[in-house]
């Protein structure tokens, strides 16, 4: 099986003094994953994501404003800044996600470990730290791109996927699922939205309170997101991978392990087998403690190198 780890430096001058979104968070995930011969074997520069690509999720005014050129730092909310770096590294981690899902279709396995993140992002705003929908527009690539009708996101970073949920909320084809910590930011993501009227139960949220931990959290996946993805029979998973949910992460309170993150990979490439689909394509979302982004980034490596589930 072919592997690639996929990320490109332009993400470095994505930065703001401060923020805890920094460009250190992917040198601390690589680190780890990279300790996987499999992934290590074939780490390739992200891409590009091409104009038309981002307009299947963005309108093309937000994308005027958001991908021009700038001299200084803007700040599109409180918490989310546009330097002028961004504009480069926000293309390459949308054209990462859709590399991922390009290597999973042709037979591989794809972590797409690029920044700005994108779950949060809206159509028409930045929010969150995030800049574009990436794996939103990964999704819409895909089934362009490669004629895959439906497709399932899991998303377990410790905050809502509102972003996901937003793009894909009256679209049947599309199952949005999010575990997250609740009530936390942003605030969305309780447990009866469930997709519009076009869309009755595509959308899956999984709220879990503060100090959740390793055995708790997998019980709730495997009672609940596992059975509604098996459900819905998707012909390609993709994973919004965020690395928040770990006990030391600064921005959330749920409590997992380095290695809840490896049998949360080995549960969904498990599921992918059994449903014929491909393997899944990691994304990386959020995480910001940088030595469990590197551990767990070992985990979810030999978990995802690893031929025999
Ligand atoms: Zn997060």
């Amino acid at each position: 099986v072919s592997a690639v780890t996929i990320s490109h430096p332009s993400h470095i001058r994505h930065a703001s003094p401060g923020h805890p979104e920094r460009p250190e968070r992917i040198a601390a995930f690589l680190s780890g994953v990279l300790g996987e011969p499999l992934l290590a074997a074939r780490a390739t520069e992200a891409p590009l994501a091409p104009r038309a690509a981002l307009e299947r999720v963005h309108d093309a005014g937000y994308l005027d404003i958001v991908l021009a050129e700038r001299p200084e730092t803007v700040h599109a909310d409180p918490d989310t800044y546009i330097a002028p770096g961004t504009p480069d590294a926000a293309v390459r981690a949308a054209g990462a996600a859709i590399a991922a899902v390009d290597a999973v279709v042709a037979g591989g396995i794809a972590i797409a470990a690029m920044r700005p993140p994108g779950h949060h992002c809206l159509p028409q705003r930045p929010m969150g730290f995030c800049v574009l929908a990436n794996i939103a527009i990964a999704v819409r690539h895909a089934q362009a791109a490669h004629g895959v009708g439906r497709v399932a996101v899991v998303d377990w970073d410790v905050h809502h996927g509102n972003g996901t949920q937003a793009v894909f909320w009256d679209d049947p084809s599309v199952l949005a699922v999010s575990l997250h910590q609740w009530p936390h930011y942003p605030g969305t993501g309780a447990a009866d939205e469930r997709g519009g009227p076009g869309a009755a139960g595509a959308t899956l949220n999984v709220p879990l309170p503060a100090g959740t931990g390793h055995d708790a959290y997998l019980a709730r996946f495997r009672a609940e997101v596992l059975p509604a993805v098996a459900a819905f029979r998707p012909e390609l998973v993709v994973v919004a991978c965020g690395l928040d949910a770990h006990r030391d992460d600064p921005l959330g309170d749920l409590e997992l392990e380095d290695a809840t993150f490896g049998q949360l990979v080995r549960d969904v490439r498990g599921l992918c087998r059994a449903l014929g689909a491909p393997e899944p394509a990691l994304v990386l979302e959020g995480g910001y403690d940088l030595h469990a982004l590197e551990a767990s980034g070992a985990e979810i490596a030999r978990a995802y190198g690893a031929s025999v589930i």
